[in-house]
């Protein structure tokens, strides 16, 4: 196969920042994707419909002109969101969901949960009203080892909330593991999973063999090959539960590079193209498209995009180093090579 047609894809978790580094990522986003989930963990947290609108206005004015690119918002979801919120976000089309993160579970994530319980009215409210909860789902407690967070997690409180609130739509983000994997596909149809390019080509030898790599190190943080293998099953399956989403979240190199680095992989230079590089490694190139285009915006209940994109066999080189503001960011696969290019849409 030399070309490769498919629908345009959506990103269903995306970090996009702000200010003047925004400006330089939006652009490798909008060139692939139709849409995106837009998550909300900015210095402070994104989290009223009101700041919400008004941070994706920005991102519309970083947009490249001439493009249809449609940002979906989402809420931080936090021990004090209003009950009341929520239906403001479910009569409000551009505000897509609202994203859980246990308090310090990742960047920005000093403003998440620390009592599920205390936020109960508000996932009955979101129940009610059909909006989706996305979850970052692993425990923070440190006592728990940083590769079993994800699962404990599960154990511990995501198969509590699914059957205390057993209408309520929920995305388990950035599944790593056989055990999350599983969980999605025991449970009913209103469990779905992401699942970002660098956790289907990467185990965790990536990040530790050979010295520290630290434009690896994400959370959660890359897993066994048993896992992996897991996670592509899923990916390549076929199964509508489980759907792209990068979780491409930028940093400027020198806090990569540094003795306490922060968690985040940049895909999105080559997103769609990263992605095919795990499903052409699995054979299962023919179920690239669903996975993508479709299975995402089904979930979401939103139309299937009607443009289509085109990726061709051709080798070129990841740059080194990509402009980020005033600084500047590593990308996955910085300085390889590639085998297949997004050309022009048809
Ligand atoms: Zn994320």
């Amino acid at each position: 196969m030399q070309r490769l047609t498919l629908t345009r894809p959506d990103d269903w978790h995306l970090h996009l920042r702000d200010g003047a580094a925004m400006w330089d990522v939006v652009p490798h986003t909008v060139r692939q994707f139709g849409r995106a989930i837009v998550m909300p963990n900015l210095k402070p947290p994104i989290a009223t419909v009101a700041d919400a609108l008004v941070y994706r206005s920005r991102i519309l004015e970083a947009r490249p002109a001439g493009t249809a690119f449609e940002p979906l918002m989402t809420l931080y979801l936090t021990d004090s969101t209003p009950p009341d919120e929520i239906r403001r976000v479910a009569e409000e089309p551009n505000v897509a969901a609202l994203k859980l993160y246990p308090a310090g579970a990742t960047t920005h994530s000093e403003a998440g949960v620390r009592r599920l319980e205390g936020i109960y009215p508000v996932l009955e409210a979101m129940e009610r009203h059909g909006v989706p909860l996305l979850v970052h789902g692993e425990v923070t407690d440190p006592d728990v080892d940083i590769f079993d967070r994800e699962k404990v997690f599960i154990d511990r409180h995501l198969a509590g909330i699914a059957a205390r609130f057993p209408e309520l739509r929920i995305v388990l983000e950035h599944v790593t593991t056989r055990d999350g994997v599983q969980f999605v596909r025991d449970s009913g149809p209103r469990i779905g999973a992401t699942l970002t390019a660098h956790h289907l080509l990467y185990n965790r030898n990536a990040l530790l063999a050979g010295g520290v790599r630290p434009h690896f190190y994400c959370l959660p943080v890359l897993k066994r090959e048993s896992h992996r293998f897991a996670l592509l099953e899923a990916a390549t399956s076929g199964n509508p539960k489980f759907f792209l989403g990068t979780d491409s979240a930028p940093h400027p190199r020198t806090q990569k590079e540094s003795a306490c680095g922060c968690a985040g992989c940049y895909t999105a230079h080559a997103a769609i193209e990263l992605y095919a590089e795990a499903f052409e490694a699995a054979g299962a190139l023919d179920k690239l498209e669903a996975f993508a285009s479709f299975h995402g915006a089904d979930f979401y209940r939103l139309p299937r995009n009607r443009e289509r994109i085109v990726l061709e066999r051709s080798e070129w080189k990841v740059p080194e180093r990509l402009p980020f503001g005033d600084a500047e960011l590593i990308p996955v696969k910085a300085g390889e090579t590639l085998h297949w290019r997004l050309v022009e849409p048809t």
